[in-house]
This record gives C-alpha cells, sequence and structure tokens, in this order.
C-alpha cells in the first residue's frame, strides 16, 4: 500500500523536515479528498440544512444527509436514523450517559462495568452517572498478559449489572478486547453494551449489526477526516426510548410555551445547526477507507505494527505493555530506568513524533505502577522507513539516556 501521496501533509512542507508520525491513535493526517471536500463545500454549497426552502439549502441538507448514509453503510446499521452526529467519540458517549441518566434508568445499587484499560472518556461519563443515581462503577482486572480478564468479567456480570462500556482497542495497550464474549455475556444477564470504537474505526471493520452490541462511538478525526466529527451509532429502540439530552433548534417537533414536543431520530439528538461540511468531510473519509478496504489497511498496518514491535523488543530493557504480539496499530513501551517524558523528548528532538504519557488511562497506569508509556501508533500511510527511522532513533535515544 502506498497511501502517502493522497496526504498533502507530507508533500506540503518540501523543503523543512517533517518527524515521522507516529502519533496517529491521538490524531490522523487528512487525505486531499477530504481538504477537496470541504472546500468544494464551502465554495459551492454552503448554506444552512433542514430548514430554508431555497436550492442551496436542499443541497447542503441531501449532501449532509447522503453523509449519514455513508456512516450507516461504514458501519452496516439497520437504518441511518440510528446514526448521530457528534463532536467526537467523548460526546457520543456523553449524550449515552446523559439520557441514560434524564430516563432515570438507573437505580441505586445498579452496576456498570468498564475496563480497567478504559480510556477517561469511557470512565468518566459513568462516574457522573454513577453519582447522580447511586450506580456503581466497577473495572474489569487485566491479566497478567494486560488482556482483558473474561473470567473476572464473567463473575462480575449479576443481574445488577444494566450497562457493559468497553474499548474495541485499547488506546494504550493497543490490544484488542474480546467484545464478541463481551457482549454475549452481558446481554444474557440483560445488560445493554456500549463499544467505544475511537482505536477501531480506522484499523478493523465494524459492523454492528453481526456483533450486536446496543451503542457504538468513533471519532472522526482518528479516521481521517476533521476534528470536532464522530458518530453515535444506537439500537433504533433504544434510542427511541430515550429522552432528548440538548435542547434548541431541530431536535423539536413543535414549541410552545406550555409544551414542547420533539423530533424523530436522528435529529432527536442534534440541537442546533450540525458540523455540516465536517460531517460531510467524514463522510469523504470514510468512503476513503472503503475504497482502500479493510483488509489492505490491515495487512499493511499489521506489517508495520510487527515490525515496530520486534524492533523494539529487540531493545535492551525496553517492556512491550502486553508483549510483542498481537497488536492492534500501536504499542506502548515502558522502561524502568528511563522517564517516558525523556524519551518522548529525545526523540521529538530527533524528529520522530510519537506520544508520552498516561493516554487518559490514569487508572491503567495505577494498576501497572507507572506513570506513563511511550506510545508509538502507526496509520495506513506509515511505511517501513518511518518504523526503522523510528526504531534507530530510539536506540540512540536510550544510549543518550543512560
Ligand atoms: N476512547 C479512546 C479509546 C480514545 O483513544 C480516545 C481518544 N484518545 C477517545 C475515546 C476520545 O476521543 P475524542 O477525544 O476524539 O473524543
Amino acid at each position: 500500500m502506498n497511501a502517502r501521496p493522497d496526504f498533502p501533509f507530507f508533500s506540503a512542507r518540501q523543503g523543512t523536515s517533517l518527524p515521522v508520525y507516529l502519533d496517529n491513535a491521538a490524531t490522523t493526517q487528512k487525505p486531499d479528498c477530504v481538504l477537496r471536500a470541504i472546500e468544494q463545500f464551502y465554495k459551492t454549497t454552503n448554506a444552512n440544512v433542514h430548514r430554508g426552502a431555497h436550492a442551496l439549502s436542499r443541497a447542503a441538507t441531501d449532501a449532509h444527509e447522503e453523509a449519514r448514509a455513508t456512516a450507516a453503510t461504514f458501519l452496516n446499521a439497520a437504518s441511518t436514523e440510528e446514526i448521530i452526529f457528534t463532536s467526537g467519540c467523548t460526546e457520543a458517549i456523553n449524550l449515552v450517559a446523559q439520557t441514560l441518566t434524564f430516563a432515570h434508568s438507573f437505580q441505586p445499587g445498579d452496576e456498570i462495568i468498564v475496563s480497567t484499560d478504559s480510556h477517561h472518556s469511557n470512565i468518566v461519563p459513568w462516574q457522573m452517572l454513577c453519582e447522580r443515581s447511586g450506580a456503581v462503577l466497577r473495572a474489569v482486572p487485566l491479566t497478567a498478559e494486560l488482556q482483558f480478564d473474561l473470567a473476572e468479567y464473567e463473575k462480575m456480570l449479576t443481574e445488577r449489572t444494566r450497562l457493559v462500556a468497553v474499548p474495541v482497542i485499547s488506546n494504550a495497550l493497543g490490544l484488542r478486547l474480546p467484545v464478541e464474549p463481551i457482549i454475549s455475556r452481558a446481554h444474557a444477564v440483560g445488560a445493554r453494551v456500549l463499544l467505544d470504537a475511537a482505536q477501531a474505526a480506522a484499523h478493523e471493520p465494524l459492523d454492528v449489526q453481526a456483533l450486536g452490541c446496543d451503542f457504538l462511538a468513533f471519532s472522526g478525526h482518528k479516521i481521517y477526516a476533521p476534528t470536532g466529527t464522530g458518530v453515535l451509532w444506537g439500537r433504533r429502540e433504544l434510542l427511541d426510548a430515550l429522552p432528548p439530552w440538548k435542547g434548541g433548534g431541530e431536535m423539536i417537533s413543535s414549541v410552545t410555551f406550555a409544551r414542547t414536543t420533539y423530533n424523530k431520530l436522528p435529529f432527536k439528538y442534534e440541537a442546533g445547526t450540525p458540523n455540516i461540511c465536517g460531517n460531510i468531510a467524514l463522510a469523504e473519509a470514510l468512503r476513503y477507507v472503503l475504497s482502500l478496504g479493510f483488509p489492505a489497511i490491515r495487512s499493511h498496518e499489521q506489517a508495520l505494527t510487527s515490525r515496530l514491535c520486534s524492533g523494539l523488543a529487540r531493545l535492551p530493557g525496553v517492556e512491550l505493555l502486553g508483549g510483542s504480539d498481537g497488536h492492534s496499530s500501536l504499542v506502548s513501551i515502558h522502561l524502568p530506568d528511563v522517564h517516558h517524558y525523556d524519551l518522548g523528548t529525545l526523540l521529538d528532538q530527533m524528529s520522530i513524533a510519537v506520544r508520552t504519557g498516561h493516554h487518559c488511562c490514569q487508572p491503567l497506569m495505577l494498576s501497572l505502577g507507572i506513570t506513563g508509556t511511550t506510545r508509538y501508533s502507526v496509520a495506513l500511510y506509515n511505511s517501513e522507513e518511518d518504523i526503522d527511522r523510528a526504531l534507530t532513533a530510539t536506540e540512540r535515544a536510550l544510549a543518550m539516556l543512560r
């Protein structure tokens, strides 16, 4: 796969040195088709949606609702009404947590289960729900190999479990969770399941009907779309039954000072003017990914990740969290004698962009007894040369730090 020419970011800074970009789990660069879709929209179609009688507004509305259809295809949703545009994964999870709160769905003593390697955005909204409802948050521990502990999870599931919210792929460890058995076992006790697909959407096909989950969230900016975009998918009967969360234009059916009635799905959850251009650009990014195809993307990224892992594992004193096999598109390392921040700073000076810190996974770091890691994450435009440059720089940096 040679997708790099599709990304102007890598050619626009001719003459200046561009870092090897291995911070793709934080955010991705954007392909030309996405940049052109943004420019095209504002040059030719810009108008507000769903409101105007004029032709421009109809064109913008059509483009916006086509974008929803693309997102539905991307997730194999049963209907476009199950696709709620959000500002990102964080907002999508908060939407579910807040509407469940408004619906008084949780009683004192009800339980919500998350994973120890969950991102803060898939922990804190549930803690807030617990504070308001008296529900209890429980975290499934990881095994010694840092895998989600299915046996412990099974023991934790009871008739008090109302919701299970887990990542498909951990953003700090790069390991995939066994979401299929997680879902079926949660359903067996009558609990709902929300999947945080922030780190999965760009790297593996997501089929919500085959997965059988109840909610799924992802961010556009991690899949080559602009920041400020994202999708919440929810099963229609669940979204229908939950109350709206933000009030305003678009989400209403009729308003009087005495009483307001609410719009149908998906507009019930999209108060105010949506991120029209952003959502259209998100659909362009999804089509781009689908046009390359997940089989090709996966085999390219898997080869790069394996090269990265085996190269890092060869460096003395480097511990790969979760071992050297089975990582999705990212790997975190820990060095007992070198602070992750020092390594990251030296790598930056050598033009290698990686992420250091707790990766919004402080409970995971606490459970591991460390303050942070150095995380290398690949995308479809990375090359073997990027990996080799990062490995050489890491070796040099470690020699300087020891
Ligand atoms: N979940 C996971 C697993 C993530 O990696 C991230 C982003 N790092 C998020 C949720 C939150 O995504 P965003 O900040 O784009 O809303």
